[in-house]
């Protein structure tokens, strides 16, 4: 039910964090897989990775809030590993904490061109080519900041809960071309976007104790619901967002 022979899947920011976790998952499981970043070291580096689990395994270097970087990134994918099944857009970048009255339309942009642009693009890219084959799984990697409250990171938030709307969208519309849309809610991560803030003592002291689970999330935490949602495991589940926190949200 989860051998992802013959798969192809595509995963941006996969270079690192939650998305070299879910690349792992899905390379263990079977899977060929794409990864996405804007850097030729950390691309290399992962690369080399991933293919200690005897797939075929691509790393492209492209920013996803580049249209045309994204097309190219996509006929790149397809011309070199056939296909494309499943797509997962979760290339983000954090927010620097910035109070909402001093929050600049710049930073605003910054955010919400990677997160919330960047998903569109590469979603929209991914479906395309879908509906042009035989169908697949959209993944887009969201936050619990979609459905909390983040005080200082409200272009954060706002690009998170965009993107729940847009795979819910996506989940209605595209169903008939047998694609699938779903988001995926990380709680606290331990990657390089989330390690100054969850290595402060403040931090390890106040918000730990309020994760039920009593530890950081890692990358490998989401090996399994990439597989899962990549596979025919998943046929009868579409716009749904799944979260995965240790059990933060409901605490
Ligand atoms: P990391 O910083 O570890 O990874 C981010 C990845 O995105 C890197 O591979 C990076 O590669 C890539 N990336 C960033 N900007 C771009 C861009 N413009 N184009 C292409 N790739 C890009 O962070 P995480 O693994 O923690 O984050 C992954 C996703 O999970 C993000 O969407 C984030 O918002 C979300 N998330 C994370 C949480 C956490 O606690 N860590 C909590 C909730 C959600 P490169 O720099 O080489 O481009």
């Amino acid at each position: 039910m989860f051998d992802l022979s013959g798969h192809v899947a595509v995963v941006t920011g996969g270079n690192g964090g939650i998305g070299l976790g879910m690349a792992e998952g899905l390379a263990r499981a079977g899977a060929d897989v794409c990864i996405w970043g804007r850097t030729a070291e950390r691309n290399a580096a992962a690369r080399e990775q991933l293919a200690a689990h005897g797939t075929r395994v691509l790393a492209l270097e492209c920013d996803v809030s580049d249209p045309e970087a994204v097309d190219a990134a996509f006929d790149t994918t397809v011309s070199e590993l056939g296909r494309l099944d499943s797509c997962f857009a979760n290339a983000g970048v954090g927010s620097g904490g910035v109070p909402f009255v001093d929050l600049t339309l710049e930073e605003f942009r910054r955010v919400t061109s990677v997160n919330l642009e960047g998903a569109f693009l590469t979603l929209q890219g991914a479906a395309r080519r879908m509906i042009a084959g035989d169908g697949g799984s959209l993944v887009g990697i969201a936050s619990l900041a979609a459905v909390e409250g983040q005080p200082r990171g409200q272009h954060y938030a706002a690009s998170k809960g965009g993107l729940v709307s847009m795979i819910r969208a996506c989940a209605v519309e595209l169903a008939r071309h047998g694609i699938r849309a779903n988001a995926i809610l990380p709680g606290w991560i331990d990657t390089r976007m989330a390690e100054g803030f969850l290595h402060a003592r403040p931090v390890i002291e106040r918000v730990l104790p309020r994760v039920p689970v009593r530890r950081w999330g890692t990358p490998e935490d989401f090996a399994a619901a990439a597989v899962y949602l990549a596979s025919p495991a998943s046929a009868y589940h579409t716009g749904d967002a799944l979260i995965v926190d240790g059990g933060y949200r409901v605490f």
